[in-house]
């Protein structure tokens, strides 16, 4: 398999003394959906900044397609697009322009250039709205003309900042849709989100990144897998001691309060065996209900325990 984005070891100290990066390994093949993950501040934006060229590392490689982006700064240029986070055209230029502008800035000959303004407004829908200055746009049109100006010269790898932040469900989703069609067609794509439920249902790989380091870098279906276990909260009659529930020997248990406890149960476990654990200890259970088990939580206790 192609590698579309290999990252060695990097490392990026801001000016100001703040280490943004401390040692990033990562590789992304190519035709992958990949989703980089993190709070804010954890060197996501700074990670996408060295991939596209903007933002110079403090040591470490990164390769696009296999060529270093630091010695190859115009080459790598043609190789992807980016959305980034914040609108960055004028308010005053009309969408058509934006997209023809850019494609100009590629070395597009005119024909050319016309012919895929037309297809991505089309495809995003913002044909009708080509002769319109880009301030009319509703939030959600602006962030759609930043994907059509990233596509224009139809790069192998996409990088998207934040797609769908502040855009509303519907339009979401159809983002959502069009992304998938642009990957299935051959392009690479890497975002960052907030969104678990995004990264959820377009990505294929996943890598979560905390205070400059990555901390999972796995598969989503293998993240998933993951929460295929539950969380049980046991009430119980009596006063818990640590041994009564210390020997329930699943993967974990917590002590919440005296009187009850909760316990991480697998898809491979029993749950009667705590139950029969319980009972030699002649512990009362009076309830056990689910504890929501979200991706939210998986990602929440993957950085408190990394
Ligand atoms: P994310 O995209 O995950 O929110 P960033 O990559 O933007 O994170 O930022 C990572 C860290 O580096 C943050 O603590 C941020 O304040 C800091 N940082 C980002 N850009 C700069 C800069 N130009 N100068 C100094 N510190 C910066």
């Amino acid at each position: 398999m192609t590698s579309a984005i290999s990252i060695n070891d990097l490392r990026k100290t801001y000016a100001n003394g703040h280490e943004a990066l401390k040692g990033i390994n990562l590789e992304v093949q190519a035709r992958d959906f990949f989703a980089l993950l993190g709070p804010n501040g954890a060197g996501k934006s700074t990670i996408i900044g060295i991939i596209s060229t903007l933002v110079r590392q403090s040591s470490g490689t990164v390769s696009v397609f296999g060529r270093n982006v630091a010695t190859h700064v115009y080459e790598t240029k043609l190789d992807f697009g980016v959305v980034p986070q914040e609108v960055n055209f004028s308010p005053f230029e009309k969408v058509a322009d934006i997209v023809m502008t850019q494609a100009g800035y590629y070395g597009l000959p005119r024909a050319l250039a016309s012919e895929r303004t037309e297809k991505y407004l089309r495809k995003l829908g913002l044909w009708e709205k080509r002769d319109n200055r880009s301030r009319m746009l509703s939030g959600g049109m602006k962030r759609r003309l930043m994907i059509a100006r990233a596509l224009v010269h139809e790069p192998r790898l996409l990088i998207l900042d934040e797609p769908t932040a502040g855009v509303d469900i519907e339009l979401r989703r159809s983002m959502w849709e069009f992304l998938q069609e642009i990957n299935q067609s051959g392009t690479t794509i890497i975002l960052t989100t907030h969104y678990l439920e995004e990264a959820e249902n377009l990505c294929r790989n996943i890598a979560i990144i905390d205070e400059g380091r990555i901390i999972e870098n796995t598969s989503m279906k293998s993240l998933l897998g993951k929460l295929d276990s539950q969380t049980l909260v046991f009430d119980v009659q009596d006063e818990l001691q640590p041994e009564m529930f210390a020997g329930i020997g699943l993967a974990r248990s917590r002590l919440i309060d005296p009187h009850s406890f909760e316990v991480d149960i697998g898809r491979d476990d029993d749950v009667n065996h705590v139950f029969r654990h319980l009972e030699t200890k002649n512990v009362t259970v009076k309830g056990v209900r689910n504890k929501t088990n979200r991706l939210e939580q998986l990602f929440l206790s993957r950085l408190k325990s990394a």
